[in-house]
């Protein structure tokens, strides 16, 4: 793990706010259409506080449990009050408890068996959990999410779970240099997204794009960008295969 300095960091900060705006001004979109969520995951807990103090109060991470240990180490400080932590990886069901008591949105929905356990363990907090549905626009084996023709009719099952609500979709791009390739999973993404709002008006947003491909997926429509290694330092390679290629991937 190479993390910047703080100030380099903010500098960052800075300048994907100006990459963002010009990429939105390229395509015709208003830079307050595309949030950005700061992905925090593999990082130490100061680094929330820095992405906090500049002016980024919800942060993305990817494990339950590494989200849980920073809201933890974090809340000693009652200047995070306000702080919303994200989830944007996936869940086992058995640890769909953890998002009544931590999480404010869920971008990694990807089974009916999850949901069930959502909604239940939300309905007991007296809470309704925004989520996005995950889909697998690659198709890639090694990728979590929904398949693409899958994606409508579970989102039209979820419409039963009423403390969860699906505002939206997400995808993880194929691992590709060919632009082409990715902005393909990002088009197939938006399609499934107009499909489903006909239906289904709350499923607006679109959480794609990542430090490598964001200003493809803005151009594509992301309402949601999850931007981690861009403004923080890059994160050990043997870690990020581990994630983005899990062995244990069973459902
Ligand atoms: C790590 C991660 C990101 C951010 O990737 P970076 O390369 O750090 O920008 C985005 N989405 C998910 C689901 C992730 O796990």
């Amino acid at each position: 793990m190479a993390l910047f300095a703080p100030e380099k960091i903010k500098e960052n900060f800075d300048l994907l706010a100006q990459r963002i705006a010009d990429c939105c001004e390229r395509v015709g979109r208003r830079p307050d259409e595309v949030r950005l969520i700061p992905v925090t995951k593999e990082f130490p807990p100061a680094v929330i506080e820095i992405a906090y103090a500049s002016g980024y109060k919800q942060v993305g991470e990817n494990k339950v449990q590494e989200l849980v240990d920073k809201y933890e180490a974090l809340k000693q400080n009652g200047a995070y009050g306000d702080l919303d932590l994200i989830l944007i990886g996936h869940l086992q069901s058995n640890k769909a408890r953890f998002l009544a008591d931590y999480v404010s949105e869920f971008h990694a929905l990807d089974s009916l068996r999850l949901a069930a356990r959502i909604d239940r363990f939300m309905a007991e907090a007296g809470r309704v959990l925004p989520v996005y549905v995950q889909v697998n626009t690659s198709s890639e084996e090694s990728k979590y999410g929904l398949p693409a023709a899958e994606a409508l009719d579970f989102i039209d099952a979820c419409a039963a779970f009423k403390n969860l609500r699906v505002i939206g979709l997400m995808t993880l791009a194929i691992n590709s240099k060919n632009d082409e390739e990715v902005r393909q999973c990002f088009r197939t993404l938006r399609q499934l997204r107009d499909q489903a709002q006909q239906k289904h008006p709350s499923v607006s947003r679109l959480s794609m794009g990542m430090s490598g491909d964001f200003e493809i997926a803005i151009e594509e429509g992301a309402t949601d960008i999850r931007v981690g290694q861009m403004i923080f330092g890059s994160r050990d390679i043997a870690n990020e295969l581990a994630h983005f290629w899990p062995e244990d991937k069973a459902r």
